[in-house]
């Protein structure tokens, strides 16, 4: 076993016995992803005893380079990392979004002339969000966990195993070694074993569709600009980084998107430069591609005793909107806090009494962000002409009224419905 802040036998002399009913730990958390860490964070800050385990080494997680991935981060997670103390404006270089485009195309004829502009200077609170690229928020996490004597991390070490007993659940890893903790919380990414032992049942279903990813150099400065472009094929977004790049989520019918990504360099970009446009002037490849075939996937249920499960654990939606990973740290906010006040009050934080309330905070959100996103693509990834006029007349609705606009842009800031206190920036 490889703890990256503690040998095992570390972890044996500091008491920890595998075989007696005494927990070894308070949280145990399956998945270093993105949503783990921060969770391990939030939680170890309130005194608790946290164990935070993945089955792949740190290098693998952490890109070494820049790979082409980022983030279109809402204002209120950053607020989120910026009250746990993971983001430091010099490490975490993120780009602001100013302004968001939004504009639609029909095959054939270009992008429509009717752009949806929202404009940060209608909000209060300033820009929506910001773009971060994948090798400064892991990095920001993975220090700060490391960091942290209140965290111990277990690494590539898959767990296999789970089993609740009377005042605690046991997981077991691949290698045999079992860890007693009084609550389980899976944030082990769209695949969930966590969930799948808890007996946690998904709905959902294939979208014909998947997403290239990639980042692109550009001859002309974005100005902070990020915008969506609707096609009858999928979305494309462009989100801007630092200096004159963009992180690109391109979606295509399936098959078409992984022919693309089959393609050498030079084709990929042939197939890129009519959809992108020439608005930013010549445009040359930066970092990796990757695909993502695209799928919806809701888990029922968001606890079973002594288990929680959040990020993509919990939920798979349509990337057309980027907020995966908002949503993912929305429960975050919402589970940290509730353990925090179950631990106040001395109650058992692995009790379905107190993990209740997490569930019942977050389902709504999420069926309803999955919702939205799903009708999204449904009414804008098609060639029907009378969509199309449904549509242009609602953009052309929406650019008209300032306070259809201004809800828009909350929403996309994440400034909207009852907001745990580290969305708002507040330390729980
Ligand atoms: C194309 C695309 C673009 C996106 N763009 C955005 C965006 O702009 N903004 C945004 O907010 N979101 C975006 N998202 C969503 C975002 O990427 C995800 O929501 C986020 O990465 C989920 O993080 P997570 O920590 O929940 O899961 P993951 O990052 O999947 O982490 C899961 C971890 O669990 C570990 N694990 C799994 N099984 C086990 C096991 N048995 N034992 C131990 N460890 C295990 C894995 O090794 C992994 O490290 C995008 C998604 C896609 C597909």
């Amino acid at each position: 076993m490889i703890l990256a802040t503690h040998s095992p036998m570390d972890n044996h002399a500091k008491g920890y016995n595998m075989h007696s009913m005494r927990p070894d730990t308070d949280i145990i958390i399956v998945g270093g992803g993105l949503c783990g860490p921060v969770l391990a964070i939030a939680v170890a800050g309130t005194g608790l005893r946290v164990t935070l385990i993945d089955a792949l080494p740190v290098a693998t997680r952490r890109a070494a380079g820049f790979d082409g991935r980022g983030y279109a981060l809402a204002l209120t997670s950053v607020r989120m990392l910026q009250a746990l103390g993971i983001w430091d404006e010099r490490r975490t270089r993120a780009q602001p979004i100013l302004d968001i485009k939004v504009a639609c195309c029909r095959t054939g004829e270009g992008t429509s002339p009717r752009l949806v502009h929202f404009n940060h200077r209608d909000m209060e609170e300033g820009p929506m969000g910001c773009v971060i690229e994948d090798r400064f928020l892991r990095a920001a996490l993975m220090d700060a966990v490391k960091s942290d004597t209140a965290i111990t991390q277990i690494n590539e070490h898959p767990v296999v195993a789970q089993e609740t007993t009377p005042g605690g659940i046991t997981c077991t890893l691949k290698d045999g070694t079992r860890l007693r903790g009084q609550l389980l919380v899976g944030c082990d990414g769209r695949h969930s074993g966590v969930a799948v032992r808890a007996g946690i049942k998904r709905i959902g279903w294939n979208y014909d569709q998947a997403s290239l990813v990639c980042a692109v150099d550009h001859e002309r400065p974005h100005n902070g600009v990020a915008y969506q472009l609707f096609r009858p094929a999928g979305p494309l977004a462009i989100l801007p980084l630092p200096g004159n790049r963009s992180a690109i989520v391109w979606t295509e019918d399936r098959t078409r998107a992984g022919d693309i990504h089959g393609q050498t360099p030079e084709d990929y970009l042939a197939a890129l430069r009519p959809v992108f446009g020439n608005f930013l002037g010549a445009i040359s490849l930066a970092g990796g591609r990757f695909l993502h075939p695209l799928d919806l996937s809701l888990a029922v249920r968001f606890i079973a005793p002594r288990v929680a499960i959040a990020g993509d654990a919990a939920h798979g939606i349509h990337p057309l909107a980027g907020q995966g990973l908002n949503l993912g740290l929305r429960d975050i906010a919402s589970l940290a806090e509730v353990i925090a006040e179950a631990a106040r009050r001395g109650q058992d934080i692995g009790s379905v009494a107190a993990l209740r309330s997490y569930e019942t905070w977050r389902r709504f959100d999420t069926a309803g962000l999955a919702a939205a996103t799903d009708g999204l693509n449904r009414l804008f990834s098609n060639d029907c002409g009378t969509l199309h006029s449904m549509r242009t007349l609602g953009m052309d609705v929406v650019n008209k009224v300032g306070t259809l606009r201004r809800i828009f842009m909350r929403e996309a800031a994440g400034l909207t419905g009852d907001l745990p206190r580290l969305l708002q920036g507040k330390p729980i």
